[in-house]
C-alpha cells in the first residue's frame, strides 16, 4: 500500500503512564510498516465518563508514516495495549486503562464498521 499520514491518540490512567507512553511511541515506529513522524509533548487530563473518582489521564498523540491499510493499523494498536497490560475482560466501559491506542484519521480514509469508525467520532 501506498504511505498515507496516520494519527493516533495515546492516553495511559494506570501504572507508569509516562514510560509506558514512551514505550508506545518506540514500539510503534518499530513495526513494520509504520514510521513516527513526530510525537507531541504529553499533557495530564481529567478523566472523562467511567467511573467516579478514576485517576487523571496523561495524553500525547503522533504523526505516522504508514504503509499498513486501516484495519491492520488498528490492530497493531490493539495488540500494543495487551502488551502493554491492558486488560479488557469484564471491565466496563471508559474504564481506566494503562494503554489506549486510537486511531484518529488513516490518510482520507472513511470507515464505519463493527470494528473501526474513521475518522475517530471523538
Ligand atoms: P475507547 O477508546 O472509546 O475508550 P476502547 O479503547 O475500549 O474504547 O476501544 C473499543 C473498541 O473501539 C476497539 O476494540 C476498536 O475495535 C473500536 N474502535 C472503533 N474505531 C476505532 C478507532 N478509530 N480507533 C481505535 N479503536 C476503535
Ligand atoms: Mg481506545
Amino acid at each position: 500500500m501506498k504511505p498515507v499520514r496516520a494519527y493516533v491518540a495515546l492516553g495511559a490512567n494506570l501504572g507508569p503512564r509516562r514510560a509506558t507512553l514512551r514505550w508506545a511511541v518506540r514500539a510503534l515506529d518499530a513495526c513494520e510498516g509504520v514510521r513516527v513522524l513526530r510525537a507531541s509533548r504529553l499533557m495530564e487530563t481529567e478523566a472523562v465518563g467511567g467511573p467516579a473518582g478514576q485517576p487523571d489521564y496523561l495524553n500525547g498523540a503522533v504523526e505516522l508514516e504508514t504503509t499498513l491499510a486501516p484495519h491492520a493499523l488498528l490492530s497493531v494498536l490493539l495488540e500494543l495495549e495487551s502488551r502493554a497490560g491492558r486488560h479488557r475482560e469484564r471491565t466496563e466501559k471508559d474504564a481506566p486503562r494503562t494503554l489506549d491506542l486510537d486511531l484518529l484519521a488513516h490518510g482520507d480514509a472513511v470507515v464505519d464498521d463493527e470494528r473501526l469508525t474513521l475518522p475517530h467520532p471523538r
